[in-house]
C-alpha cells in the first residue's frame, strides 16, 4: 500500500517537473530536500537529463545540489571534490558558503572531525558577510547541529545561536528552524520536558513551513523524552499517531528512528514481544550495519527483550552487537569531542597569537607616536633654540650698537659732532707721547671763531649753532686723515697734526682760514652767514710735546692773532713771533 502511494506521488512529481521550467527546478529541488527525500531525487534526476539547458550560473547551483545529494548517500569522496570547485571557481559568495557548510557536514559524516570543527570556525567568522538567508540558513544549522551533540556538550552555545537565528528577518522556514534548534539545545541541556509548549510550538512552525524532516526530527525527539520521563503508553500513542507524516517523508534514518523508538517504549512497558518485533523492523530498514543509531539501540533492545523472553543465546548474540555498536559509537564520540577540543585549542591559541601580535602591533604603534612626538618635541626645541639665539645675537647686535652710539656720544661733541675736550685732550696726549718717542714733528693749532657772540646777537642761537656746525665742517675738509679735530670750548676748536713741520702746520692753518673766510654758509635757504676764525699755532720744535705747553703757546698766538684784527693766523715762535697776514 505504503509502495504504491509512493510510485503514485512520483508519477505526478514527474508529470509536474515536465510542465515547469528548468529555473524553478532548481528551487524546488533545494526545498524538497528537507521535506521530501524521493521527491528531491526525482528533481535532480530530471535536472540531471537537461544539464545542457542550464545557465552557468545554474549550472553551479546544480552541482551544489548534486554534491549534497552525494553527501547525503555517503559519497565523500566524489561530493567533496565538486564542493571545493564552488568554493573556488563560482565566483558566487551565496553559494560558496553553502558549499562550505555541506563541506563540513561532508567531513563530520566521514568522521573527519578535525575538519569538520576547524571549518565550523571559519564558517562562523564569515557568516556576518553573507546576506543570502538560505545560505546563513544552511551553514548556521550546521554549526548548531555540530554543537549540541552529548559529546561536545556545548548546549548553551547552541542555543544562543538558535536565538540569534530568531532575531533574523523573519520567514516560515527561519522560525522552522530556530524555533526547533532552541528547543532541542534546551531539551538535550535537560531543561525541557515534554509537556513544556515549546515542543508543540516548534513542531507547529515547522510544519506551516512545510519543513517535514525538521518536524519529524521534533516529533521523534518528543516521544523518546516521554519515555525518558516514564510516559512509555503515552509516547506509544504519540508514535503511532505520527507514523504516517513520517513515513510519507521516505527519510531513511527517521523511517529506522520510528520504529525502534516505539520498540524502546514497549520494552520500557515490558512488552519484550512488541519491543522485540519493532526492533527488528528497524533493523530491516537500516541495514544490519548501518552507521545510524538507531542500529545500537534496535540491538540494545534485542538483546533485553530476548533476554527477558528467556532466549539467552539469542540475547548474548544481540548483546554481543549491541556492545560492538556501543564501542564503536563511545570511540566516535570521545573522537568527536576530542576534535572539538583540539579546534578549540588551536583557535584559542591563533587567537593568542594574534592577540600578542595586536600588542606588538599596539606597542610599535606606540613607539612611533612616541619618537613623532620626540621629534616634533625636538623640532619645537631647536625652533626655539634657534629664536633664543637670533634673539640673542639681535640683543648683542642692539647692545653692541647702543654701546658705540654712548662711546661716540662720550667721545664727540653733540652739535658739531667733532671730537669733546676730554676725549681731544686723551687722543691728543696719546698722539704726543707717540710722537715724541720718535722726535716726530707735530704741530697744535687753537682756533677761535670771530665776533661770534654777534652772529648769535644778529640771527638767534639757532642759526648760530648752525653755523658752529658748518665751520667744523669745513674745517674737517681741510685736514688729513690722522689730525685731530675737537671742539675745546664754545666757538674754540683745538686742531693737533702730526708728523707736520712748523711750516707745514701754517700753510695748513692759513688754508684753514681760507676755507672759512670764503665758504658762506646758507641757514634755513634764507640766511646767509659768512664766518671767519682766528688761529694760533704752536708746534713741537717749539713748545715740546707737552699738551698743556701747546696749548698756552697756541692760545699766547692766537691771542696776537686777534689782536692783529682777526681772521689770521700767529705762530708761536721761540727766537721770533711772526704774523701771517692773509
Ligand atoms: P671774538 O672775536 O673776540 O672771539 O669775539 P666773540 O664774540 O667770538 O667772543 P666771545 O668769547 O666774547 O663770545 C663768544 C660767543 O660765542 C659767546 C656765545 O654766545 C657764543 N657761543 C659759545 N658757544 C656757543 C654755542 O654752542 N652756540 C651758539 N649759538 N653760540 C655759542
Ligand atoms: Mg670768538
Ligand atoms: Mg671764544
Amino acid at each position: 500500500m505504503t509502495i504504491l502511494m509512493l510510485c503514485r506521488s512520483a508519477t505526478a512529481t514527474m508529470a509536474q517537473i515536465d510542465t515547469a521550467p528548468v529555473a524553478t527546478w532548481l528551487e524546488q529541488a533545494d526545498n524538497e530536500r528537507s521535506r521530501d527525500t524521493s521527491r528531491f531525487r526525482l528533481i535532480m534526476e530530471q535536472l540531471r537529463q537537461h544539464e545542457d539547458q542550464l545557465t552557468s550560473a545554474q549550472r553551479w547551483h546544480f552541482r551544489l545540489l548534486d554534491a549534497r545529494l552525494l553527501v547525503d548517500e555517503g559519497d565523500y569522496a566524489r561530493a567533496e571534490p565538486i564542493l571545493h570547485d564552488i568554493i573556488g571557481h563560482s565566483g558566487d559568495l551565496s553559494l560558496a558558503f553553502r558549499a562550505r557548510a555541506a563541506l563540513i557536514r561532508s567531513k563530520f559524516l566521514s568522521r573527519d572531525y578535525v575538519s569538520a570543527y576547524a571549518l565550523a570556525n571559519t564558517l562562523m567568522a564569515e557568516l556576518p558577510r553573507v546576506t543570502d538567508p538560505q545560505a546563513r540558513l544552511e551553514g548556521m544549522s550546521q554549526v548548531i547541529g555540530m554543537l549540541d551533540r552529548s559529546a561536545v556538550g556545548q548546549y548553551d552555545l547552541a542555543l544562543a545561536y538558535a536565538r540569534q537565528m530568531k532575531a533574523w528577518p523573519p520567514s516560515p522556514k527561519t522560525d522552522c528552524y530556530a524555533s526547533a534548534y532552541e528547543t532541542t539545545s534546551l531539551l538535550y541541556a535537560g531543561k525541557l520536558t515534554a509537556a513544556d509548549p515549546m515542543f508543540q510550538a516548534a513542531i507547529d512552525a515547522c510544519v506551516a513551513a512545510g519543513e517535514s524532516h525538521q518536524a519529524d526530527a521534533l516529533r521523534l525527539d518528543l516521544a523518546s523524552e516521554m519515555i525518558d520521563e516514564g510516559h512509555a503508553g503515552q509516547s506509544i500513542a504519540y508514535l503511532h499517531s505520527i507514523s504516517s507524516e513520517i513515513r510519507a517523508s521516505g527519510y531513511t534514518p527517521y523511517l529506522a528512528s520510528l520504529p525502534v523508538t516505539l520498540a524502546q517504549a514497549y520494552l520500557s512497558l515490558g512488552d519484550a514481544a512488541k519491543a522485540r518485533k519493532f526492533a527488528l523492523d528497524s533493523i530491516a530498514i537500516t541495514g544490519a550495519d548501518s552507521p545510524l543509531w538507531t542500529l545500537r539501540a534496535a540491538y540494545e533492545v534485542l538483546y533485553q527483550a530476548e533476554k527477558k523472553l528467556g532466549h539467552d543465546a539469542a540475547a548474548l548474540a544481540y548483546y554481543e552487537k549491541y556492545v560492538a555498536q556501543k564501542t564503536a559509537a563511545m570511540d566516535d564520540a570521545k573522537a568527536i569531542a576530542l576534535a572539538y577540543q583540539t579546534v578549540r585549542q588551536q583557535v584559542s591559541s591563533a587567537k593568542m597569537k594574534l592577540d600578542a601580535l595586536a600588542k606588538e602591533n599596539n606597542i610599535l604603534q606606540l613607539r612611533q607616536a612616541l619618537a613623532s612626538q620626540a621629534q616634533k618635541t625636538s623640532q619645537l626645541f631647536n625652533a626655539l633654540l634657534l629664536a633664543l639665539l637670533a634673539f640673542f645675537v639681535l640683543a648683542m647686535l642692539w647692545l653692541w650698537r647702543s654701546w658705540r652710539r654712548f662711546r661716540w656720544m662720550a667721545h664727540h661733541d653733540g652739535l658739531t659732532r667733532v671730537c669733546n675736550r676730554e676725549y681731544f685732550v686723551v687722543q691728543a696726549k696719546r698722539t704726543l707721547r707717540q710722537l715724541h718717542r720718535t722726535n716726530a714733528d707735530a704741530c697744535l693749532i687753537v682756533l677761535d671763531l670771530d665776533h661770534f657772540k654777534r652772529i648769535n646777537d644778529t640771527h638767534g642761537h639757532a642759526v648760530g649753532d648752525q653755523a658752529l656746525r658748518s665751520a667744523a665742517m669745513i674745517v674737517g675738509r681741510e685736514l688729513r686723515p690722522n689730525d685731530l679735530l675737537g671742539r675745546l670750548g664754545g666757538e674754540e676748536f683745538g686742531i693737533l697734526m702730526p708728523d707736520r713741520p712748523h711750516d707745514e702746520g701754517l700753510e695748513a692753518a692759513n688754508r684753514i682760514r681760507q676755507a672759512l673766510a670764503s665758504t658762506p654758509v646758507i641757514v634755513d635757504q634764507q640766511v646767509t652767514v659768512t664766518v671767519s676764525a682766528s688761529l694760533g699755532l704752536a708746534s713741537a720744535a717749539c713748545s715740546g710735546y707737552s699738551l698743556r705747553l701747546l696749548l698756552v703757546d697756541a692760545d699766547a698766538a692766537l691771542y696776537r692773532a686777534k689782536e692783529g684784527g682777526r681772521n689770521q693766523v700767529a705762530a708761536h715762535a721761540p727766537l721770533a713771533e711772526s704774523v701771517v697776514s692773509c
